[in-house]
């Protein structure tokens, strides 16, 4: 371990998709709080030179691996939409890596606690055991799909087979330690995130 310290409190940070989780993260890191976030972490993973480039070439082969030594992204959608294995394997590889990762950003982490944006932590055992609370970014289910059809340019109905691969809102929700409502303006999510805070560096400060 690079720090010497006992690991950080821990708080997973977890939404459907669209539902804000980034938005939020980044709230919480202008309080001075290490946000680690597994999507960013999957992508340095598997971009040129990333940890799991090897791995994935030893799976896959040199078809996996574009020209500038990254993953091929296009090339592994379509293997996972046709293969169903796929998508496991390359889980496989990725999982432990990440996990690692993110193992080694809380350790250098000085922050009263951390946060880690996972957006399947109620999907995954794993993660619920790694946390001391969970809190889960929520809005109306029409209001995720309304963000994520404007930034990714998806058609509702791309947006919707995503959601249904994921838990349902009310399974999400009954796993929450804290819920933070991001339906309206910023500044009301801006609120919950300082109330969140005080209360979060008290749980930590008292362990
Ligand atoms: P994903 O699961 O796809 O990674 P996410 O949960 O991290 O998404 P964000 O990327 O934070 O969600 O937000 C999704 C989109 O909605 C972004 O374009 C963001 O700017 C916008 N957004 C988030 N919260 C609000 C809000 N309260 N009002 C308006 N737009 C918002």
């Amino acid at each position: 371990m690079a720090a010497g310290r006992a690991s950080a409190y821990a708080i997973g940070l977890t939404g459907g998709i669209g539902s804000g989780k980034t938005t939020i993260a980044n709230f919480f890191q202008e309080y001075g709080i290490s946000v680690i976030d597994t999507d960013a972490i999957a992508h340095h993973l598997s971009a040129p030179d990333g940890l799991a480039i090897p791995a994935i070439r030893q799976e896959f082969g040199d078809a996996a691996i574009a020209s500038n030594g990254a993953m091929d992204r296009n090339w592994m959608r379509g293997l996972i939409f046709s293969d169903s294995g796929a998508k496991q394997k390359l889980e496989r590889i990725l999982h432990p890596l990440i996990r690692q990762e993110c193992e080694k950003a809380a350790a250098l982490a000085t922050s009263a606690y951390v946060i880690f944006v996972v957006p399947l932590l109620v999907e995954s055992g794993n993660w619920r055991k790694r946390v001391n609370r969970i809190a889960v970014v929520d809005c109306l289910e029409q209001t995720q799909i309304s963000r994520v059809i404007a930034r990714n340019n998806l058609s509702q109905e791309q947006v919707l087979a995503i959601m249904r691969a994921q838990v349902s809102r009310d399974q999400r929700l009954a796993a929450a330690d804290d819920i933070i409502v991001n339906e309206s303006d910023l500044s009301a999510a801006k609120r919950q995130v300082q109330e969140l805070h005080r209360q979060w560096m008290g749980l930590a400060s008292a362990r």
